[in-house]
């Protein structure tokens, strides 16, 4: 197949944290990932990140350092645990420093039609501008054009703890006269990646394998398509087994209430009709606190998630926000009760980007190489 990768990378440093990602030992890139850069980097840019939007966000209490986490024993001294202690309490603190230090890494497929608002999401969901030097193509180009794959990184620093975001973006899909096989660009790349990583696996050095697997794919619906359309369905069918997939209903301001209420309804439905294997988030333990429980519920009962981009900041109540502004008033991306938008970052980054990884590894890449290995059971034990 004909695939083209671009890639783009970005610095967002909003911190004064930048020595994490200088230092070498705590540095993400490994040497796969650094042959990566050099096959494909576009451009790079480095934002000075002090976004106004980003200093206005109510940001959970956290501790200031988690560098030097307190310890469930209060304490992060170890001499300095009481008696009745022999210490392993500190083990929650030990894996937390070790995972901050080494630094998270997040990759997100975005894929949907042209024009349905996926660059203007994704901006708005990690407070950035991903897309500064797109290439629109005109509608002779479009008609002819092929999906192509796009990477765009960005090094996200929020109290010391660092996480490298890879955006990938499918431009053509669904653009041409004939979209039968839109769906392939995206399986090959998924594939690859699978496949690159079980090969980093087997190889001889194994210390820093970079995971570049497509953690989460949202899938971008129509909101004029009154459901599912054939493309949507062939997509999600051929991807459900490898991606955990996320499906969004687009630009859900073009809609009533009730007919996004009835749009999701619908295509809930279709997905249980199709046997589409959409992510599910898991349920919570008892233990969790109340404010997870709740906000899990709400993020449980607002799938398919109706959302709102917008790249324009508005003054409301004295606070800026990202909105789109009408002549009949004014549609908050933040309001709850104008899109599911929180609820969609809420599960992405705060409550389930760890999930979202976990299931990646242990269930979809397992399926993956226990393929492999019963494809080609002889060549896997040489
Ligand atoms: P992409 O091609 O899917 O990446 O779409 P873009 O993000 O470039 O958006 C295409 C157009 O739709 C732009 O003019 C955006 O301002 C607009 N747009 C993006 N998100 C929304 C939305 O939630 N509602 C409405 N009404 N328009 C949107």
């Amino acid at each position: 197949m004909d695939q083209h990768i671009e890639e783009l990378s970005i610095a967002l440093n909003d911190s004064g944290t930048e020595s994490l990602l200088k230092d070498p030992d705590t540095s993400l890139c490994d040497s796969t990932e650094a042959e990566d850069k050099d096959e494909s980097i576009r451009s790079s840019h480095i934002f000075g990140s002090s976004s106004s939007l980003a200093e206005d966000k109510t940001l959970p209490a956290v501790d200031k350092s988690p560098l030097n986490p307190k310890s469930p024993g209060g304490s992060f001294d170890p001499h300095g645990l009481s008696e009745k202690y022999v210490g392993i309490v500190t083990l929650p603190n030990q894996v937390q420093q070790k995972a901050v230090k080494k630094g998270f890494v997040f990759n997100l497929m975005v894929v949907g039609e042209s024009g349905l608002g996926k660059s203007t999401l994704v901006n708005s969901l990690f407070l950035t501008n991903l897309y500064m030097d797109r290439y629109m193509p005109d509608v002779s180009e479009k008609i002819a054009r092929t999906v192509s794959i796009t990477k765009s990184t960005l090094d996200i620093v929020e109290e010391g703890v660092n996480l490298r975001l890879t955006v990938i973006d499918t431009p053509g899909f669904g653009d041409a006269l004939n979209n039968h096989e839109s769906w392939k660009a995206a399986v090959h790349y998924v594939d690859q990646e699978m496949e690159k990583y079980r090969r980093n696996e087997i190889g001889m050095n194994r210390k820093d394998i970079t995971d570049n697997r497509v953690h989460c794919c949202l899938y971008f619906i129509s909101p004029h398509g009154h459901g599912l359309k054939q493309i949507d369905v062939n997509f999600m069918k051929a991807l459900d087994q490898k991606v955990n997939i996320v499906p969004v209903l687009a630009k859900a301001d073009s809609l009533t209430p009730k007919e996004t209420c009835n749009i999701k309804a619908k295509l809930l439905t279709e997905i249980d009709k199709f046997r589409i294997r959409v992510f599910q988030v898991p349920e919570c333990d008892p233990d969790n606190e109340d404010l997870f429980k709740q906000q899990t519920l709400e993020i449980k009962r607002s799938m398919p998630f109706a959302v709102i981009g917008s790249n324009t900041v508005v003054e409301r109540n004295g606070r800026r926000v990202r909105a789109r502004v009408y002549p009949w008033g004014t549609v908050e991306v933040e309001n709850p009760s104008h899109s599911d938008f929180v609820h969609l970052r809420n599960m992405l980054i705060r409550t389930h980007m760890q999930d979202l990884i976990h299931t990646t590894h242990h269930v979809l890449y397992e399926n993956y190489r226990i393929n492999c290995l019963c494809r080609n059971p002889i060549l896997e034990n040489v």
